[in-house]
């Protein structure tokens, strides 16, 4: 590695690179804790009325979790496992939603046992496995929204059709159930404002159906789907601009007695990581360079093919730039983490690193896969 790469100068989060890399090597996966506290402060000050649940799927890294512990947010787990992450950092239940609407029944009764009360369904048959395993649960009705231009759909594999969620909820009243109220996804990263407004008119809807039938429904759950930014240049829909329309349109649509909460997961963890690789080889192909990095989809660019993200590829030097192709250490060819990429001319040990890359990148690393270590995660 030439010297200069190392040594301080530049910006403070190329610093940042820099000092982390000589303390720890690589790969690593810096979350910045301010950055953590900065995305839990736009929520509240946007959607003041709106408690946000941490859905750990995005990061279930525990410090993150104590970290939105401490700043007061709740937490959305998905099955028995994330549940008890949460648990053992000592976070009351009564913080939890079992937010996936399919359960096992070891879960829902793992659920029941630790005092998880407040958990999501879509269907029928889930309903009778709750009342029977966890009997007077409180319950909410996940409906089917529409997810266009979110770029992960959540909708193909869940929710109720919206006509049926009434008579849902009064049948897992007849259970013995709490029928709480409304939930929705609107599919990850979506920059669709109508996404948002069209789903809370649906649950208006429904609360006043509901209404109709003397079942006076006191919760909504607005789910996750929050945007951030992947490219420090990028022209995009803020989260501010979805939240002023969301504010607006609860005030309109439903009584203020009716508790309001979030499921945000990447847009409070994705800002907050840094992803610092190093590389390891480098070959001239194809009239290009080829650069081998010690990270790649198999681990912490996994969100490359579960997150059908694209990521900003940075380095520390500066200079003429080439075309150039990144991979992953792995063996196979599906490790590339981009075939096209203008870059300066590397060397073995110089820095590749992404910003923004918190979220579904780590959390779905398949550990270990070709003797290739994940990037390990760093609070600074
Ligand atoms: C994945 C998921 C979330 C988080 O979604 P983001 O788009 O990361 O905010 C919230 N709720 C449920 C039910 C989910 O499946």
């Amino acid at each position: 590695m030439k010297k200069s790469e190392l040594s301080p100068n530049g910006s403070s989060i190329e610093n940042l690179i820099r000092q982390s890399v000589k303390q720890h090597g690589s790969p690593i996966m810096l979350i910045r804790k301010s950055v953590l506290e900065k995305q839990c402060h736009r929520f509240r000050k946007s959607l003041p009325q709106v408690k946000p649940y941490y859905a750990i799927k995005a990061n279930p890294h525990p410090e993150i979790i104590k970290a939105f512990g401490k700043l007061g947010a709740n937490f959305d787990v998905a099955s028995a496992k994330e549940m008890e992450i949460v648990l053992n950092l000592k976070i009351s239940p009564h913080r939890l939603i079992f937010a996936n609407t399919i359960k096992s029944i070891p879960d829902i009764q793992a659920a029941h046992k630790a005092g998880v009360n407040l958990m999501t369904f879509d269907n029928e048959p889930e309903l009778y496995k709750i009342a029977k395993h966890a009997p007077r649960s409180r319950v909410l009705v996940r409906i089917k929204v529409g997810n266009a231009g979110s770029i992960v759909e959540l909708s193909l594999k869940f929710g109720a059709d919206p006509e049926h969620a009434a008579f849902l909820l009064r049948k897992a009243r007849s259970l013995g159930l709490v029928p709480e109220g409304v939930a929705f996804h609107v599919g990850s990263q979506c920059t669709n404002i109508a996404n948002y407004t069209q789903a809370l008119e649906i649950s208006a809807q429904i609360f006043k159906e509901a209404k109709e039938e003397g079942m006076a429904l006191n919760m909504l759950d607005i789910g996750g789907g929050f945007p951030i930014r992947h490219f420090d240049r990028e022209e995009q829909l803020e989260f501010e601009d979805i939240a002023r329309q969301t504010r607006k349109e609860l005030t309109r649509l439903f009584d203020k007695k009716v508790k309001v909460i979030a499921e945000p997961g990447r847009f409070f963890v994705g800002p907050s990581g840094i992803l610092v690789t190093q590389v390891v080889g480098r070959a001239f192909r194809n009239n290009k360079n080829y650069y081998y990095i010690n990270d790649g989809v198999y681990a912490d660019f996994s969100g490359t093919i579960f997150d059908h993200c694209k990521y900003e590829l940075k380095t520390l030097r500066r200079g003429q730039k080439f075309l150039s192709t990144v991979a992953g250490p792995t063996c196979d060819s599906l490790d590339i983490i981009s075939l096209t990429e203008e870059l300066p001319e590397l060397d073995v040990g110089s820095v590749i690193y992404v910003k923004n890359i918190g979220a579904y990148s780590s959390a779905s690393a398949v550990p270990g896969f070709n003797g290739f270590a994940s990037a390990k995660t760093i609070l600074v």
